[in-house]
């Protein structure tokens, strides 16, 4: 089992497994401060942008028509002549060089970001661009990377950064902050490089660990176990050959998509994916200083929904964790799973209603697509009335809960939560962890401790009573990519197996042989 699984936002279709390297990008903090020190003035200044232009110019020569654009883009701010004009007026009234610089590239990046969000996220390749200048100003050394494969883990990297990685043996990215749709994440795709945005616990990530990078659901699975590995050296395989045509196939059940961010949509259609069965709404809230808005959680969801016409969208409300604590969001009173799931948005109701609203609101957006919601970590019979109740009446049709921890496996529970819902999910990674009392901090994929005789019987006996209610029942954990288990689920009447995209190809090719 991995040490940790972090999610962000996938970024391509692609998987890799190598080592991290722990990137700490110079980022000039002191933007502000008066400890610049360099006093060469505009000759200097002006052969520093030069040779940034210069570097563009390489770049542009060994890269797609996307990127080149990009580049296209940076280097006119270069040439742009009110820069030099800005640089000229802050030389004159005495700064020295560096701080000329940086005035000059801030106060364009600031145009930029007054014009709102798409626009602020391009003023930080500005920002970058100025980075650059300085480090020429300064003589700074090319960073020296590992000549062996490696996953780069930064902060954030910018557009430039990511060009000179192009001729290293880097095979994956993993950032803490970015989005998927930033000039880094566009150069990323066009380098075929798996990537991770917006990593939420990325600084748990020592240098050296052994990662597998999954692009495709936006995981990053530190310390892998040596099943998770196989699994996804067999991915690796299967990308590379694109053998597989999923839809060909005869199979037993549906096999969906776990996604983490809209981002992940085109990866798991070209994995084979016939719909979403767990689309994980914490990235929209991690990290963040206020709650998502009601608009910019319909974008996401519609974002979504726009790309699965006529199938199955199952999206899971947010699932706090302990570990992941949000500043807007109140913990309610310590106990046995208080602040995780539902309960802990039963604590803050407002959070729940704005996010099943905006489903809402995005599925009337695109009918074409079948959205179902579900709530996670559900511990009760009344917790599963509440939420179908809470949800029909903000107007999402389908509506069900996860299974996740065993007092809701109990039969008087689950005979009224069956008739209840419109559909249920198992949560093998919790199930796994809550009934064999391990704790999932050490222990996030429950992969081969899914099939202990208890587990299975819990997941034997939900998927029986959900099946005599005729309601579909599905397997959202990570155990659904195990061949050996998913047989398993099969045979006890599961519809659905729902899993990382990159790994649907491997598991179709051994459910149809
Ligand atoms: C699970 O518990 O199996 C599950 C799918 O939820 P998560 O891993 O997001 O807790
Ligand atoms: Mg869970």
């Amino acid at each position: 089992m991995s040490e940790r699984v972090l999610v962000g936002a996938g970024v391509g279709t692609g998987v890799s497994i190598a080592s991290a390297f722990i990137y700490r990008t110079d980022r000039y903090v002191p933007w502000d401060s008066e400890a610049l020190g360099s006093t060469r003035g505009l000759i200097a200044i002006k052969a520093a942008l030069a040779d940034v232009a210069q570097e563009i110019d390489k770049a542009r020569e060994s890269t797609d028509e996307e990127s080149a654009d990009i580049l296209d883009a940076l280097k006119l701010v270069l040439e742009d002549e009110s820069l030099m004009e800005n640089i000229k007026v802050r030389l004159a009234d005495g700064a020295n060089s560096q701080r000329a610089v940086i005035g000059a590239f801030k106060s364009a990046a600031q145009v930029l970001a007054q014009l709102g969000d798409y626009f602020a996220e391009r003023s930080n390749d500005i920002i970058e661009l100025g980075e650059r200048v300085i480090d020429k100003l300064n003589g700074k050394q090319d960073s020296v990377w590992p000549s062996e494969p490696f996953v780069l883990v930064a902060d954030n990297l910018g557009p430039l950064e990511m060009v000179k990685l192009q001729s290293s043996s880097i095979v994956g990215l993993v950032t803490s902050l970015g989005s998927p749709t930033s000039h880094t994440s566009i150069l990323a795709r066009g380098m075929n490089l798996p990537t991770v945005v917006s990593v939420s616990g990325a600084e748990f990530i020592q240098a050296g660990d052994q990662l597998i990078v999954d692009s495709s659901s936006g995981q990053v699975f530190v310390k892998p176990d040596e099943i998770e590995i196989a699994q996804y050296v067999n991915a690796v395989a299967d990308i590379a050959q694109e053998v597989v045509d999923v839809q060909a196939l005869e199979l037993p059940v549906k096999l969906y998509a776990n996604l983490g961010s809209s981002s992940e949509g085109a990866a798991a259609l070209s994995f084979g994916a016939q719909g979403v069965g767990l689309f994980r709404t914490e990235l929209l809230f991690l990290g963040e200083k206020v709650a998502p808005s009601l608009e910019t959680q319909v974008l996401e969801y519609s974002r979504l929904l726009d790309q699965f016409p006529n199938q199955v969208v199952i999206v899971r409300v947010l699932d706090l964790d302990t570990d992941k604590p949000l500043p807007f969001l109140k913990l309610t009173e310590t106990g046995k799973y208080a602040n995780r799931g539902f309960q802990a948005l039963l604590a803050n109701p407002e959070a729940l209603i704005t996010q099943l609203t905006a489903l809402s609101l995005a599925s009337q957006k695109h009918p074409e697509a079948k959205l179902w919601v579900m709530a996670p970590m559900v511990s009760n019979a009344e917790q599963a009335v509440q939420f179908v109740e809470m949800a029909k009446k903000l107007g999402l049709e389908t509506v069900g809960v996860m299974i996740e921890v065993p007092e809701v496996c109990e039969p008087e529970v689950l005979e009224q939560i069956v008739n209840v819902v419109d559909f249920l999910s198992i949560g093998t990674n919790d199930l796994t962890q809550y009934t064999l009392n391990q704790d999932r901090l050490g222990s996030t994929q429950a992969l081969s401790m899914v099939r202990e005789p208890e587990v299975l019987e819990l997941i034997r006996r939900v998927t029986e009573f959900a099946t005599k209610a005729g309601k579909p029942i599905g397997i959202c954990g990570e155990a659904a990519s195990d061949f050996e288990s998913a047989k398993l689920f099969i045979e006890y009447g599961v519809s659905s197996l729902s899993l990382s995209p990159a790994l649907i190809p491997g598991l179709a090719r051994e459910l149809s042989s």
